[in-house]
């Protein structure tokens, strides 16, 4: 498969107060000015009570800004919720959905992410649609199967193909340092690729689990890999940028 144009989100999950996030995205910002045109596409995403002002901080930069979460309706009864119509007043242009804290912590079916696909989608945002397996599963060989019907059931069937990202985000690999293989990332894209039928061509497929400076230039090697979504390593802006820059 031809190299892509990559994408590289920050979750920076419940991390950042005002001043702090501020700061950070605009660390973010100056390394862009200086390097532009960027050959790499990135997006922040912060907590939702700092996306206006990450919003403003990085106004007229080729920064993009993407939400954490979005509810399945565009409004009504949901007291502490908010829909992605919301997020599109913000100025944002992704939302991360599916992520495996949501679906653990909140438990969340893949059911459930394809209403938030579907909602997302309606109100202009591109989805990014975290799927990933457990150790257990690692280790009993069923990877490919769970990440294929976890891919097939977190979409709507209405699915504007051209408006979506998959964030392959093994559960074991998430903040714990650990990672597969690329060669085996690699291959479990080729999977999720192959469960998306004629939009595998199109969807990028990024991967996400302790991406960190030191092993990103290994992950970039594959060409499957389409991007990164960063945790941890996303809340330091040289480490942040190094990993983008090794994407290029
Ligand atoms: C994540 O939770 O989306 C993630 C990739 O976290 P980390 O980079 O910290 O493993």
């Amino acid at each position: 498969m031809a190299k892509r144009r990559r994408l590289i989100v920050a979750n920076w999950k419940m991390h950042g107060r005002l001043t702090s996030g501020v700061t950070l995205a605009r660390d973010i910002v100056e390394k862009a000015e200086a390097n532009k045109p960027l050959e790499f596409d990135m997006v922040l995403c912060p907590p939702a009570t700092l996306i206006w002002s990450i919003g403003e901080a990085i106004a007229g930069s080729p920064i993009l800004l993407g939400a954490q979460d979005c509810h399945t309706a565009t409004h009504g009864a949901y007291t502490g919720d908010l829909s992605a119509a919301m997020f599109t007043d913000l100025g944002c242009r992704y939302v991360i959905v599916g992520h495996s804290e949501r679906r653990s912590q909140h438990g969340e079916s893949s059911e459930l992410v394809a209403k938030k696909v579907e909602a997302a989608q309606l109100a202009g945002l591109t989805p990014i649609v975290c799927v990933g397996e457990t150790a257990e599963q690692l280790q009993s060989g069923s990877t490919g199967e769970i990440i294929r019907q976890q891919v097939i059931a977190s979409l709507p069937e209405n699915l504007k193909k051209g408006q979506l990202v998959i964030a392959y985000e093994p559960i074991w690999a998430i903040g714990t340092g650990q990672q597969p293989a690329p060669r085996d990332i690699a291959a479990v894209h080729k999977i999720i690729r192959g469960a998306l039928g004629a939009a595998g061509e199109i969807v990028p497929v990024i991967y996400g689990g302790s991406v960190a400076p030191l092993n990103a230039l290994a992950l970039f090697q594959e060409h499957e890999i389409d991007g990164a979504l960063v945790g941890s390593a996303s809340l330091n802006s040289d480490g942040f940028w190094a990993i983008a820059e090794a994407s290029r």
